[in-house]
């Protein structure tokens, strides 16, 4: 579905007419292509301190680590080739900012940082990126030291309310004994700072351990990967298949018989396998699994996507509306897991990506059934994650808010455009948006996110 107002004010005589009026104005959003450089521009990494450096090391080093590693240095990260400042100078402007707060202990060390950051907002980029890194606010800290680090995070989610142009605000909050140079938070710096994030705006994403690989290709982080989509013949499934991909997995686009021409296209082009599946199946687990043994010898991911949704408020709710939604996004998956888990043969680094919605966060009316479907995919996620721990394996979820699919086509059409104005980008999201997040959750790298849940949502301004 295209959206016309966006197209309108970034065109012609429209966008002048736009700005006259003041009208809002999304911004047309940059999105990934293989070898495009990771970021367009100056990079300026604040914050003092052994992480602060050691990441501006990391950005600024050439590939193949540090031009001169000193024979004990502890880890020499491939380096990412960036023009790395360490102070804000004047006349520049920067394309990223990274905040490094990890050794905050109390609110007044956010000072300098952040107005340091804030000298550069004005002259940003187009499709800027500002990402801090900061500890977790435990129970166990210091009153000083919880203060200023719950106080990044909502520094951040207010600052990426601020930004514009399609520039975007999120953090990476990563667990106390975990070094900032371990893989799940390079690789998800790596994600936030690259236009494959394009529209996740205002997260914060926990990195939980330092597990993880990081890749060798950069633009093929799945290779040699076997994954299963579900609901893959259209829409979010289909973009799912088509980005696993180009990242360098095998995919097995797994649909509805009745979606059968549409899933063999998908497959064909993705250079796949179909499986016309129904995932309510009782045997489903075994089917995906005996599918990805027999025609390409394993399987490492899963991505449960295929959903439906059955609108009615609850007082109108019938017995079949609430028990389909619930046996295609929740039970189904249910299942599937407990298949795969208990085949042994899901059991090198295995991946769970489920797909769940900001609806099952915040809630929306109309959609209890989907709610209480999608909010049981966050509990799931949670809770199947310490199942799959003992293999090095993970499971987690992403949220999307509004995005322009035939799901969001059947929304009436003024509903439609207040709904998908509703976030900070002003605009819905892409079926690849959320096929990017998927990707890099179901990455090698990312093991060390762990039953979490990211949105994909522009910062929708429902629920957190
Ligand atoms: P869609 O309706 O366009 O596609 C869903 C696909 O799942 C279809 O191809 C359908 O045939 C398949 N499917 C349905 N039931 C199935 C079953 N029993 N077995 C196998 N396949 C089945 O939906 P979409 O918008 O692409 O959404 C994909 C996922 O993302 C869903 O889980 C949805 O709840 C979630 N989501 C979408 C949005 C959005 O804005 N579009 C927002 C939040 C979450």
């Amino acid at each position: 579905m295209t959206d016309t107002y966006l197209e309108l004010v970034n065109s012609g005589l429209t966008k002048k007419i736009a700005q006259q009026l003041g009208l809002p104005r999304p911004a047309r959003l940059r999105r990934y292509r293989p070898g495009q450089p990771l970021v367009d521009g100056p990079v300026l990494v604040l914050g003092s301190g052994a992480d602060a450096d050691a990441l501006a090391t990391l950005l600024s080093s050439p590939a193949g680590g540090p031009a001169s590693p000193r024979p004990d240095a502890p880890v020499v990260l491939d380096g990412w080739d960036l023009d790395v400042h360490r102070h804000p100078a004047p006349d520049v402007r920067y394309a990223a900012v990274v905040l490094v707060l990890t050794d905050v202990a109390h609110p007044d060390d956010l000072t300098a940082p952040v107005l340091a950051a804030a000298a550069t907002l004005k002259t940003l980029r187009p499709a800027a990126r500002v990402v801090t890194v900061s500890r977790p606010a435990l129970e166990t800290d210091a009153p000083a030291v919880a203060a200023a680090r719950q106080g990044v995070d909502a520094f951040l989610r207010s600052l990426a309310k601020e930004l514009r142009a399609g520039g975007t605000g999120n953090g990476l909050v990563v667990a106390a004994d975990v070094p900032v140079t371990a893989p799940s938070v390079v690789a998800g710096l790596r994600f936030l700072l690259s236009t494959r994030s394009a529209f996740v705006d205002g997260q914060l994403l926990e990195v939980d351990s330092d597990a993880g690989e990081l890749p060798t290709d950069w633009d093929r982080p799945l290779a040699g990967k076997v994954a299963v989509v579900t609901g893959a013949a259209r829409g979010i499934g289909a973009a799912i298949a088509d980005v696993l991909a180009r990242d360098g997995a095998t995919v097995v686009a797994v649909d509805v018989p009745a979606a059968g021409e549409q899933l063999a296209a998908v497959a064909n082009r993705v250079r796949g396998t179909a499986l016309q599946l129904d995932v309510t199946a009782d045997d489903a687990g075994e089917r995906i699994l005996e599918h990805a043994r027999a025609r390409h010898g394993r399987l490492d991911v899963v991505v449960h996507n295929a959903g439906i949704t059955r609108d009615k408020l609850l007082a109108n709710m019938s017995d079949d509306r609430w028990a389909s939604v619930l046996a295609v996004n929740i039970a189904a998956q249910l299942r599937i897991n407990e298949a795969l888990l208990t085949s042994g043969d899901f059991a090198d680094a295995p991946r769970v990506v489920a797909l769940a919605s900001t609806s099952g966060i915040a809630g929306n009316r109309g959609q209890t059934n989907y709610a209480a479907s999608k909010g049981g995919v966050i509990g799931m996620v949670r809770a199947t994650a310490p199942l799959l721990a003992p293999f090095g394996g993970t499971a987690n979820a992403v949220a999307p808010g509004f995005i322009e699919t035939e799901m969001t086509a059947r929304i009436p059409a003024v509903t439609r455009q207040v709904a998908r104005r509703l976030n900070s980008l002003q605009q819905g999201g892409l079926p690849v948006d959320v096929a990017e997040a998927v990707a890099f959750l179901a990455s090698p790298a990312a093991g060390g996110i762990v039953g979490r849940t990211l949105r994909v949502c522009g910062q929708n301004m429902v629920g957190r």
